[in-house]
């Protein structure tokens, strides 16, 4: 037996050494639908509790919306389970040429290539696209699947530092020799919340003759006037050379994700993207209800506003009782805490006070900058939030870190 003593000795330890680093992950198990308020069971053998969900990316409160759901059930019946192929050999119904459609109006764009997952659009775009004479210019926060894309490509990498113009603007002088020049960034920002310049990028991309990459899957849906994302907020829209983003977070948060952007580019992804040639079709029943989603959020802003109304009401409310939050435009809010082992106790804290949010350190974000993420949802009561921001200032001031400056933080707990 080849997978004897030795082997498993070498993997305990891996798992041991990751356990004393305090960055193993336990799964906390969800009992209900996903929502506002859900049913954990944690830890594994305890009573089932409720609890009002803070961490989800359930944006405009799809996941479990009736009519979504409802229109799942429609798809379950008129397109059946599955389709056992890759879209190119069988896996290609009219919904998928649709729901394809429908992000391209939205979006502004020319052309949309669905793929299983955004991770998947990552991993196969650049690749497609880029040779040796390519360049991609990164900046240094992008979402990790999009570091993996990067690695696949046989094109050079270079990065500007997170945002900053100039170092951007520097870099594109530098590689201005090379084929196509591709700026990458993220439209917001996960961790911070922050949004992407691309009123600026788009500018130093015609000013450098490159192109512009943009992963929009924590705005689409719910940034911009009509909720078409980052580009829209920055009005650029048409602009973007490539939008890539997910089905699996606002727009009804199943699965799936896209490429979108130029024609011809979109049709390269066709040919040649291999997530797209050799992984399975996006299933029916999730093709039949993302439709319907798209439907729902271009006909009506009323979710995207509550959303909008709530991170208003959640960004004001933890400033007002003295916390320190990353400020932004997103519904995602990062409370500072600096201190990792402070950031696991306030998330446990938080837990037995019935608020599911989880505690972010390093290396997840960089060191000295651990966090609680907290993220809004259109699905939130503001008598959840009310209760919410009670949990967090009575913690707060358990902790004795209400109106105090980053620097008491740090000399109280260490960073
Ligand atoms: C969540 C996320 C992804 C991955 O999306 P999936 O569709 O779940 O694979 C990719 N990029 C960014 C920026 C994300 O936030």
């Amino acid at each position: 037996m080849a997978y004897g003593k030795i082997e498993r000795d070498l993997f305990k330890e891996e798992l041991n050494s990751i356990k004393k680093a305090g960055i193993f992950k336990e799964e906390r198990i969800i009992h209900t639908p996903q929502n506002s308020k859900i049913g954990v069971v944690f830890p594994k053998g305890s009573a089932q509790k409720e609890l009002i969900n803070m961490c989800s990316n359930n944006y405009l409160g799809l996941s479990s919306h009736p009519d979504v759901v409802q229109a799942a059930h429609r798809g379950l019946d008129s397109r059946g389970y599955g389709l056992s192929s890759v879209r190119f050999i069988c896996g290609t119904q009219d919904i998928h040429k649709q729901l394809e459609d429908k992000l391209t109006r939205f979006l502004g764009t020319e052309d949309t290539i669905l793929f299983p997952s955004c991770l998947d659009a990552n991993a196969g775009v650049f690749e497609a696209l880029l040779s040796e004479e390519d360049v991609m210019i990164a900046d240094r926060l992008v979402h990790a699947s999009i570091v993996d894309g990067m690695r696949l490509a046989r094109a050079q990498t270079d990065t500007f530092k997170h945002s900053d113009m100039n170092h951007l603007e520097k870099k594109l002088q530098l590689h201005r020799d090379k084929r196509l020049k591709v700026i990458i960034t993220d439209g917001a920002f996960s961790m911070d919340g922050d949004l992407a310049k691309l009123d600026r990028i788009s500018q130093l991309a015609e000013a450098y003759q490159a192109l512009v990459f943009v992963d929009d899957s924590h705005a689409t849906g719910f940034i911009g006037k009509n909720g078409r994302g980052t580009h829209e907020y920055f009005e650029v829209v048409g602009k973007i050379d490539i939008i890539t983003t997910t089905l699996g977070k606002a727009l009804g948060g199943a699965s799936g994700g896209c490429v979108s952007g130029r024609r011809e580019i979109v049709e390269i992804c066709r040919q040649k993207a291999r997530p797209y040639l050799f992984s399975n079709t996006i299933a029916p029943v999730i093709v039949y209800a993302a439709n319907h989603v798209m439907d729902m959020i271009s006909k009506t802003s009323e979710a995207k506003d509550r959303l909008h109304k709530n991170t208003d009401f959640w960004r004001k409310g933890l400033q007002g009782a003295g916390f320190i939050i990353k400020e932004g435009q997103t519904p995602i809010v990062p409370v500072m805490l600096f201190n990792a082992r402070l950031s696991q106790d306030f998330a446990s804290e938080l837990y037995s006070q019935g608020i599911y949010a989880i505690g972010f350190f390093f290396p997840v974000v960089p060191r000295g900058q651990a966090r609680i993420r907290t993220q809004l949802s259109a699905s939130h009561q503001m008598t959840d939030l009310e209760r919410a921001l009670d949990a967090f200032v009575k913690i707060g001031k358990k902790f004795d870190i209400l109106f105090k400056s980053k620097q008491e933080v740090i000399e109280k707990y260490g960073n």
